[in-house]
């Protein structure tokens, strides 16, 4: 094995991290930081209001020259879990200072910091493969609860390179790292997930998780209860 592509959610940490913590720190704090940011945040928010004009389920009477607005809108997106790039934004640099002030920490399962160290120190790569923004990924390894743990993540993809449930996807992240698929392994809690990387070439591995859901079939796949079941 010369590389470890990980999912976050449900992988490495408890899958409602984002869902039942980020969400609704970003959601709490909306109104006052559009507010305090309005003017700086001015090209996101045309962004949003684009986004917004092409969006059929969108109400065409938005203020987006009003900062209660739009922080209402804002908040309907995350309800409603819209992709929006603008949202992206604006939640990223929510949770940048909630990093940074200590208010939020990614919780990372036990086994995690000391396999990454030893998958490191075999020369391993480590690349990292979640729906939230490579910013957002980045933040998370930076404020862990066994501290900063960026300097062992080699490489960060998000959407942006594909969806996790095509082929297609890993095809793209194996050519980036430089390194074959066969040479990958891949973990995550979703089949789907497991199911494309494994039709591009990867090996494949289903982390079991407190939290997760429980899966009867796992097919082809190996389970793992933790990274030190890999070794
Ligand atoms: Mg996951």
């Amino acid at each position: 094995m010369k590389a470890l592509l990980l999912d976050i959610e449900g992988t490495l940490a408890p899958l409602d991290f984002v869902h039942g913590t980020l969400f609704p720190y970003s959601a709490e704090r909306m109104a006052d930081f559009v507010a305090n940011n309005f003017n700086a945040l001015s090209v996101t928010i045309e962004l949003l209001a684009s986004e917004a004009r092409s969006d059929p389920d969108a109400d065409d009477r938005i203020d987006f020259g009003s900062p209660g607005e739009v922080a209402e809108y804002l908040n309907e997106l995350i309800a409603r879990d819209r992709k929006s790039t603008a949202l992206k934004e604006i939640q990223g640099r929510i949770w940048r200072s909630g990093f940074e002030n200590d208010e939020l920490t990614a919780p990372l399962f036990d086994d995690v910091p000391g396999a990454l160290a030893r998958s490191h120190g075999r020369g391993e790569l480590i690349a990292i493969f979640s729906s939230g923004s490579i910013l957002a990924q980045k933040l998370f390894f930076s404020h862990t609860t066994s501290g900063d743990l960026s300097g062992l993540v080699d490489a960060y993809f998000d959407t942006t390179t594909g969806p996790k449930r095509e082929p297609s996807s890993y095809i793209k992240i194996a050519e980036m790292l430089g390194i074959g698929p066969a040479d990958i392994f891949f973990i995550s809690d979703m089949l789907a997930e497991l199911d494309a990387a494994a039709a591009a070439g990867m090996r494949t591995a289903l982390a079991l998780r407190p939290g997760n859901a429980v899966i009867n079939d796992p097919g082809p796949h190996r389970c793992i209860g933790t990274l030190d079941d890999l070794e």
